[in-house]
């Protein structure tokens, strides 16, 4: 496994046999199961696979945990090696945002809604840094998890939008036994939090119950979901929304599928998940 930090360092290994396909699955580190099934899959489908660990300052608001987001490098490339990855990115701030930079990449409408409202910056940052590891490893397939919905919407949309010549892969959320999605920020929450933490599944299982059960107001199935989240003590609820799985626009029938989406602080650890109703 090569572990490289500069652009030319990947293209010269990614242009080696320009006839193989690369997989490449972008994170931010501080992997978990959920990241490894993206490296899975990407294995599977592509004769060689890329994983990229940055933290990328550009999707975090001032406010946000930039700072304290986990880190440990040396842990992450521990597993990526048991995976068999091939090519670890593991770039600078000075190697992605070299003096002069100046072009952002902005999907308008589904990045202003749900994520974007509490977090209006946030997908700019996140459609520009894609955008760039999708351009300096050019990939034949791109993995990305359900856990980020909007996110694989928005990455869908750009490289739809911008033809990018790539196929974005979107994978299943993987849980802890207890239902809590996994995420790096799950290390961040107090010993009670983490305890309480389930509640976000269990307010989304709980309004799936109900859709279930026969009912298609969106107002009740999101009424399921906030009173849930009233039960657990340390949860301050951001939102939450039953949504277009496309347009991600807000529903008041739920008629076709939907998509079931909610926000939890935890003190200052924000949590999100999410289940699509079919
Ligand atoms: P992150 O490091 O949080 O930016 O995540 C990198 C990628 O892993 C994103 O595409 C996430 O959606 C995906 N991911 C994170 N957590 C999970 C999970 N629990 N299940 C599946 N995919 C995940």
């Amino acid at each position: 496994m090569l572990v490289v930090g500069s652009v030319e360092e990947v293209q010269k290994v990614r242009w080696v046999d320009g006839n193989l396909t690369w997989g490449l699955v972008p994170t931010m580190g501080y992997l978990h199961a959920g990241h490894l099934s993206l490296v899975r899959r990407a294995r599977q489908e592509n004769d060689r696979t890329a994983v990229s660990i940055y933290v990328n300052p550009t999707q975090f608001a001032p406010t946000e945990d930039l700072d304290k987001y986990p880190r440990d490098l040396e842990g992450d490339l521990g597993l990526l090696r048991d995976e068999g990855v091939d090519l670890v990115f593991t770039p600078t701030d000075r190697v992605m945002y070299p003096p002069g930079f100046q072009t952002v990449v902005e999907v308008q409408e589904i990045t202003r809604l749900l994520e974007g409202t509490s977090r209006p910056t946030h997908f700019r940052g996140v459609a520009t840094v894609v955008a760039k590891l999708l351009n300096i490893v050019q990939p034949a397939h791109a993995y990305f998890g359900q856990k980020d919905a909007q996110q694989a919407a928005v990455i869908r949309r750009m490289v739809a939008d911008l033809n990018i010549n790539v196929q974005i892969v979107v994978c299943p959320i993987v849980r802890e036994p207890d239902g809590l999605a996994m995420s790096s920020r799950n290390a961040r929450l107090t010993h009670e939090a983490r305890r309480q933490a389930p509640v976000l599944f269990r307010a989304l299982s709980t309004a799936q119950g109900a859709y279930r059960d026969g009912e298609r107001q969106a107002s009740v199935l999101r009424a399921h979901m906030q009173s849930t989240i009233a039960k657990a003590s340390l949860a301050r609820l951001d939102y939450v929304s039953v949504a277009d799985p496309e347009s991600l626009e807000e529903l008041e029938l739920v008629t076709g599928g939907a998509l079931l989406s909610l926000a939890v602080f935890f003190g200052d650890v924000r949590l999100i998940d999410n289940l699509l109703l079919e």
